[in-house]
């Protein structure tokens, strides 16, 4: 098996070291594996995306040598792929529309997650007639996951294992009934992940730690759409001076800038080359766990 690793950034800010970070652990994996490294613009959220974007992070990701295989990929080539897993997900059932606004759901009260407001389940009760009247006097809505249902179709104990974390069991309630369609755009990160992780033939997805609560839903999504399981490695993120998470605010930690100051790939790369990192990925190549 070729080890395939991807690094996914959206192109809504310029490339700082945190996005170096993952950038360089998919690169790393890929490397020790003697695999293949994929560049993959996540540019769904045309309310934020800039032009420019794309190409200062590819700039910046050559001037770091994390130089990836073949032409990026860019989800807005790839709406029609997500249509059609959200409409394999309507005919299974598993999904429904929800038409409540953020506002809405602030003011139920909802508790809150590991990654923001649970959903409260209020459009799933919805009985069937009032759902397709609102549907067909044209509300806006999104599409979410019945992650109750979702977890019954796919009616088996689902794991994920993870290279630095080990093996964990799919909890589907940890972000409840997630949204796979926004409103807006019509589709989202979850749905569209997945999809295209199986269309790159991605065999491991490395990502920050952040994103770990995401892959419960991500290997339920795989599961009732017959996608193939990656294995995963979710890193540390890099930290600022105070330990805190690096924000987009941290202007001075964009990749450009520090070439713009004089800063030298060799004294970036120390600072994203995490040593726990490094131990997993070198147990990967001699414990036959890929
Ligand atoms: N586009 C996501 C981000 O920038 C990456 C998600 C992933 O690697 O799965 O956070």
């Amino acid at each position: 098996m070729t080890v395939r690793t991807r690094f996914a950034p959206s192109p809504t800010g310029k490339l700082h070291l945190g996005h170096a970070m993952a950038a360089w652990v998919a690169k790393a994996l890929a490397d020790a594996h003697g695999g293949v490294f994929l560049l993959r613009h996540e540019d769904i959220d045309l309310t934020r995306v800039r032009e420019e974007y794309y190409g200062g992070i590819e700039e910046d990701l050559r001037w770091l040598g994390l130089d990836w295989q073949g032409a990026p990929l860019r989800q807005t080539a790839r709406i029609p792929a997500y249509d059609a897993a959200l409409e394999r997900l309507k005919d299974m059932e598993v999904v429904y529309p929800c038409f409540c606004t953020r506002r809405e759901i602030h003011e139920m009260g909802a508790p809150q997650g590991p990654e923001g407001p649970i959903y409260p389940g209020t459009c799933r009760e919805l009985p069937a007639e009032i759902r397709d009247e609102k549907l067909s006097s044209g509300l806006s809505h999104a599409w979410r996951l019945d992650a109750g249902k979702a977890a019954c179709r796919a009616g088996r104990r689902l794991t994920f294992n993870d290279l630095m974390h080990g093996v964990a069991v799919v909890d589907e309630d940890l972000l409840g009934d997630v949204v796979l369609a926004r409103k807006d755009i019509g589709t989202a990160y979850h749905l569209a992940v997945v999809v295209d992780d199986a269309f790159q033939e991605i065999t491991h997805v490395t990502r920050g730690e952040d994103l770990l609560h995401s892959t419960h839903v991500h290997r339920l999504l795989q599961e009732l759409l017959g996608l193939p399981e990656p294995v995963y490695l979710h890193h540390p993120l890099v930290l600022d001076e105070s330990g805190k998470r690096l924000a987009k605010r941290h202007d001075a930690l964009a990749i450009a800038a520090m070439r713009d100051a004089g800063v030298s790939p060799e004294e970036i790369l120390p600072r994203i080359q995490d040593p726990a990192v490094i131990r997993a990925i070198t147990a990967s190549t001699t414990s036959g766990s890929v």
